[in-house]
Formats: C-alpha cells, structure tokens, sequence
C-alpha cells in the first residue's frame, strides 16, 4: 500500500485543482450572466471599480483604512442585493454568482478551524477512498461495521451448544469492534479468525481493517495466496521490495484464508515465519483467519509458526461456529 503522506498529499493537489476549477466556473458564470442582462453587467463592474478605488484609498490614508473598509462593505452588499434582483429578473437564480466550492464547510481548503486547523471531513474521506483504492483495500468500503448484518446468521440453536449462530456471532463481532477501537500501534496483540467457510471470517477481518484504517494506522490486507507469491517473487527475483516492506511494516497485517495456499517447499513456510517473526519483534499486530483450527495450524506448517499464531499471551482466537451462510442464502 502507497503511504498515507503521500496519499495525503495527493489529496490536497485534487484540492488545489478544484480551488482553481472553481475560479474558472466563477469566471464563466459572471461572464453568462454579463451577457444576459446589461444591468448585471454594470453592477459587477461597479462592484469591481469599487474594490480598486477603496483598496487604493485605503493604501493612501492608512489611519483611515477601516473606516474606508466599512464604507466598501456596505456598497458592496446594496451592489449585491441589487445583483440577486437582476440575476432572479433575467432568468437566473439569485445566488448564481455566489463563490462556487464543493464542500460547504471548508470551501475546498481541506482545513476546518480556528485556532486549531483540522482535517476538514471532506479531506479525510478523499484520504480513506484513495486508501480504499489499493491492493487488497477495494472491499472495505463495502464490508466494514456498519454494512456488517448479523441477521443473516441463523437463530436457530446449535446442536450440542448453548448459543444459536447468531449469539455467537454478535459475540464475535462485539470483540471485534472493541478489539479495533482499542487498537494501538506497536502493542502486538492480534487475533486468529477460526472455522470453516461462509461464517463471515472475512467479512469480519475487513470490518477491523477499515476501521483501523480510519482511526490513522497503516493496514495491508492480503490473502495467504498472494502473499505467498509476493514472497516467492522476491526471494526467486527481487520484484517487489516495497510491498515485502510494507506487509512487514505496517501497523496491522491483515492474513486472510491462512491455509489456502499452496505449498511450496522452501517459500511457504519460510516466508511465513519471516513475515511472522519479523513482525513479533518488533511488536507489530497480526489478524488472520482460517479454516483450520489450532492442531491444523500446527500440523500445516511447522512448530515455530504454530506457537507464533496460537500464542495466547498475544493472539486470541475466536472460533467461528455454525453453517454456510452463503449456502443458506441460496437456499
Ligand atoms: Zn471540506
């Protein structure tokens, strides 16, 4: 994934654009509206021939620059209610000429606040949806907690246990979402996403990475498929440094379908616990899901990876119980 400084910056350039698009639109509308009527014309050259005489005799007598200041204001605002008159007269609406910005709030700054200058949210979502345009990121505008519908799960009770699909889950989700709330970079507590298909492991694991995501940290989601090709592309030809980096680096990793991969004697399983080890040292949290349960993982790959992702002093796991969803939607 690109930095989030870089992505920040790229967002106040569009902003910069439309800063000027908006001046361009500005200049076009009075021109319109000059042409439509010849008594808007004059007044927006009154308006304007007012600006220079105040602004040159207030440079003149600076001891009077407020008075002149003031006098300037209330013309300006009888030239404007006289424009709104003419602008409705020729067909127009009354604020055609208004200043032209798409957010109301910070007139296409990016900046809200005073003294305090902050994000304004219009900057903030351009940031997250250009973040959401990454590898890996595209489904988490769809999948997060408030899309996340927990009536799609059964209510019916589990043979053998004593909460229905749909207790469990609540359960699950509820961890979940404190879980993200609470995160913190470089704490190194993570979870483990366990049970078969079509629980809503997934949808879960993108729940907690968009919200991580828009709490500020730095997220990578990828599956346990591409990653393993990422890595076997670098150890066999060094391509692809910078994505190696980052799934090292970032705030949260994100694994999905750990187990799903194929195994490739002498990448997989190093490659794993070079990520996963690289990552334990220096503190650096981990989410991952699964079909197989803890002896799997064990089994699959080898003792030192198993003790890495089942470590209960940092890694929690949540079994997922109960049926296909997806398959019970069909139905
Ligand atoms: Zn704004």
């Amino acid at each position: 994934m690109v930095s989030r400084e870089n992505i920040t910056r790229e967002a106040l350039s569009d902003l910069e654009a439309q800063r000027a698009q908006n001046l361009a639109v500005e200049k076009e509308r009075r021109a319109e509206a000059s042409q439509r009527s010849a008594a808007v014309a004059a007044l927006l050259e009154r308006r304007k021939q007012l600006f220079f005489t105040g602004m040159r005799s207030a440079f003149a007598s600076p001891g009077q620059a407020r008075a002149i200041s003031e006098n300037m204001q209330r013309e300006v605002e009888q030239i404007n209610a006289q424009l709104r008159v003419e602008l409705e007269a020729c067909g127009l609406p009354k604020d055609y000429l208004q200043p032209v910005s798409r957010c109301p709030l910070c007139r296409d700054t990016g900046y809200v606040g005073e003294p305090i200058r902050e994000q304004c949210v219009c900057l903030k979502r351009a940031i997250l949806h250009k973040l959401y345009q990454n590898d890996g990121l595209q489904g988490l505008e769809r999948e997060n907690f408030d899309t996340f519908d927990e009536n799609i799960f059964p209510d019916t009770p589990i043979e053998g246990k004593r909460n229905t699909q749909r207790g469990y889950i609540r359960k699950i989700r509820g961890i979940c979402e404190t879980y993200a709330d609470g995160f913190s970079a470089g704490e190194g507590r993570g979870l483990l996403l366990c049970g078969t298909t079509g629980l809503g492991k997934t949808f879960l694991m993108h729940c907690i990475a968009q919200r991580v995501l828009e709490r500020g940290f730095s997220v990578v989601v990828i599956s346990a498929y591409r990653l393993t090709e990422r890595m076997r592309r670098f150890q066999f030809s060094g391509e692809g440094e910078d994505q190696v980096q980052d799934m090292i680096a970032c705030d949260l990793l994100c694994i999905d379908d750990l187990g799903s991969e194929p195994m490739i004697r002498g990448v997989t399983v190093s490659a794993l616990y070079h990520i996963l080890n690289e990552r334990r040292n220096a503190n650096r949290a981990l989410v991952v899901t699964t079909n197989c349960d803890s002896d799997g993982l064990y089994e699959k790959y080898d003792d030192r990876i198993g003790a890495r992702l089942c470590d209960a002093g940092r890694m929690q796991i949540l079994q997922f119980v109960g049926e296909d969803v997806r398959r019970h939607l069909k139905q």
